[in-house]
């Protein structure tokens, strides 16, 4: 069974409707049983794909602050060889970045073809903090929708596999956190005075998500609310949805890596045909 429902876009949804605590019917040691299968299959899948050097895939992670954006890097990156996985976190922009159109430097951080890049934060930003805040015009912002959705498309296009999760947590879910991180002087680090301020923005925080959600979720690009109050589930749903969407691939990263091979062993019995001894075991003494 699916633990997280895709939004492609047909249908609008309001985000009071996703419970937070929501556990999919399981028990949490069913759930963490379940993922420690899925991280096998993760890892098997990321080998495939980095083989046969294919395809793109790109994982946005979006949320309120403590939503475990960073969790769920480390969970789901844990599985996977480094080599082959990329991690882009987006932070205020640069004046640099800031001179530029917003979709710059998130076009930078697109992956190629047999790799995956995990978006720590997102191009979805500029209509999230920037309209919560009013950093530009709502005319600017409103436009942005669009922009967004036809970036996703020429990434898709490409052939860019493109999954995005929003990390939904409850604003009482989100004081326990912080307050944790208080009292563990090895996480107080993260905390900032920012992240109570903008508590205070909550609404309009849920508001912009529930748009984001709305307006660009798109077959090619969609989007999962993920209930993440309880980080175990959180795990389970999202290690399933990576391992389903990427799993009908296999057959053609496969086949890819049978002809490659095939190609490499008729080039290797071509050169020994050709070469004496040194190379070619078969004409040894
Ligand atoms: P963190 O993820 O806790 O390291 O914080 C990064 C901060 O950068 C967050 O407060 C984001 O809202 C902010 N940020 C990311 N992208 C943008 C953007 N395009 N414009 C303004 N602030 C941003
Ligand atoms: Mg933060």
């Amino acid at each position: 069974m699916a633990l997280l429902t895709r939004l492609d876009g047909k249908k609008k949804i309001k985000l009071k409707d996703f419970d937070t605590d929501d556990n999919g019917g399981l028990k949490r040691e069913e759930g963490e049983a379940m993922t420690l299968k899925l991280e096998a299959e993760l890892t098997a899948l990321q080998e495939l794909l980095s083989a046969a050097q294919q395809t793109p895939v790109l994982i946005v992670l979006q949320g309120m602050d403590t939503s475990g954006k960073d969790g769920t890097v480390r969970h789901v990156m844990g599985a996977w060889n480094p080599q082959g996985c990329d991690v882009a976190s987006f932070k205020i922009p640069t004046p640099v970045e800031a001179a530029h159109d917003f979709l710059w430097r998130v076009h930078a951080q697109a992956p190629m073809k047999g790799s995956i890049s995990i978006f720590n934060r997102s191009h979805y930003e500029d209509v999230l903090v920037v309209r919560v805040h009013k950093l530009v015009e709502e005319a600017v912002w409103q436009r942005r929708y669009d922009r967004i959705n036809e970036f996703e498309r020429l990434l898709a296009d490409a052939g860019v596999v493109i999954m995005k999760f929003f990390l939904h947590i409850s604003k009482e879910e989100q004081e326990e956190r912080l307050l944790d991180r208080e009292k563990d002087s090895v996480k107080s680090w993260k905390l900032s005075p920012a992240d109570w301020r903008e508590r205070e923005h909550w609404e309009d925080y849920q508001a912009a998500y529930e748009d984001v959600l709305n307006k660009c979720s798109t077959p090619y690009a969609p989007w999962y609310v993920v209930p993440a109050n309880r980080k175990w589930y959180r795990d389970a749903a999202i290690s399933q949805t990576i391992v389903e969407t990427l799993n009908p691939f296999k057959k053609d990263w496969l086949k890819r890596l049978e002809e490659v091979g095939a190609t490499a062993r008729e080039a290797l019995a071509e050169m020994r045909a050709n070469v004496p001894a040194t190379s070619n075991p078969s004409k040894k003494k």
